[in-house]
């Protein structure tokens, strides 16, 4: 059952002077109407219509989109008072926002405290210099070491939002930038591929032959590697990759870099890479001999592999579109896997002629 649920309110660019090479909000929210605190009070109550019925244990109010701390300390105040309204009648638990690592200072955070703000995310991206400049950050690596520093220092729960392969990126960039999330312990973080939008100046730059973009495989293989390295480290990994709803507008203006499944892809690579060494182990070991038997297609003296999953785990170990399952069959040849659920296990694996290994 669903524990957690989440009330977005879309805070526009106006929050937010930059022009991150990356970012269509400009160009969206020109058009688009600003928000105000009555909006937010409305969106609150439709979604409480819904949520009230259901036995959550956590509601958060949850400002994204721009840089919610850009905005006048006056127009903050405002939405907060609406927030912290909500908080106050147990309506919701927790408010949380996310904004840029530069508009972090004592009297801002002096004054989400006050309205009682639970949750602070930035926007860090990479934690390389060279990165930064290429994509029009307006900050360095330096400012985001402070700003996390204090945030932590105010007591606040502490996200951090990295993107892959931007401009100027390497893999060496974004497992460095991986690693120093890790050093500084948020409790949470998000990893995004970088998505190429028509109408901003990175899809300009690509036209131009300026930026390359990452292949899919290439950006799954690194957002799985810094995702080992976050989880590790004991941070909850709330989001990897972007959702359609957040690139704000139709896939098909995202050059083909935009996967709606990308979790599962990053998810399938680390199940398919941990259970090659499980399996390698395995061949490689004593055990082997005793599991060569006729696997009951009539096929003998085949080694016969069970991989056991629960309900959870099964979506993994079979891949995107089962794509581990054929990479199995192709990468071992010489083995028979049997994809067993949890339930199935006992049964099959009680004359063991089975090896075994349980995800
Ligand atoms: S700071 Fe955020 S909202 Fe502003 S331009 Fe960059 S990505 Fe867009």
């Amino acid at each position: 059952m669903k524990k957690h649920a989440i009330i977005p309110i879309f805070i526009p660019h106006r929050g937010c002077p930059h022009d991150c090479v990356f970012c269509n909000q400009r160009k969206i929210t020109a058009h688009g109407a600003s928000v105000s605190a009555e909006d937010i009070a409305r969106t609150v109550d439709d979604y409480m219509s819904t949520l009230s019925a259901m036995k959550l244990e956590t509601i958060e109010l949850s400002f994204f989109g721009g840089s919610f701390t850009g905005l006048p300390l006056k127009e903050q105040s405002a939405f907060l008072a609406i927030a912290r309204a909500y908080k106050e009648q147990g309506v919701i638990e927790k408010i949380h926002l996310s904004t840029r690592p530069d508009y972090i200072s004592v009297p801002i955070l002096d004054n989400l405290k006050s309205y009682g703000v639970d949750v602070i995310e930035l926007g860090v991206q990479s934690f390389a210099d060279p990165v930064l400049r290429a994509s029009g950050r307006g900050h360095d690596a330096a400012c985001i070491y402070e700003s996390c520093a204090l945030i932590k220092e105010y007591g606040f729960t502490l996200g951090l939002q990295l993107m892959i392969g931007l401009p100027g990126d390497t893999e060496e960039f974004d497992l460095f930038s991986a690693r120093e999330t890790a050093a500084l312990k948020p409790q949470l973080a998000r990893l995004y591929p970088t998505v190429v939008i028509r109408d901003t100046r990175l899809y300009e730059m690509m036209e131009a032959g300026l930026y390359v973009p990452l292949t899919e495989e290439e950006a799954v293989r690194r957002t799985a590697a810094m995702y080992r390295i976050l989880t590790e480290a004991g941070i909850n990994v709330i989001r990897v990759g972007l959702k359609s709803s957040d690139i704000m507008t139709d896939e098909r203006n995202t050059a083909g870099t935009f996967h709606p499944a990308f979790r599962q892809l990053v998810e399938g690579l680390i199940a398919r890479e941990d259970l090659c060494t499980q399996i390698d182990a395995l061949l490689a070991g004593a055990g082997t001999k005793n599991a060569t038997a006729d696997d009951g297609d009539g096929r003998d003296e085949r080694i016969v592999i069970a991989l056991i999953s629960n309900e959870k785990s099964r979506a993994n170990l079979f891949g995107h579109r089962s794509e581990n399952r054929r990479f199995f069959s192709r990468h071992y040849p010489q083995v028979t896997f049997r994809f067993l659920r949890d339930c199935q296990a006992g049964l099959k694996l009680a004359d063991g002629k089975y090896l075994a290994i349980r995800m």
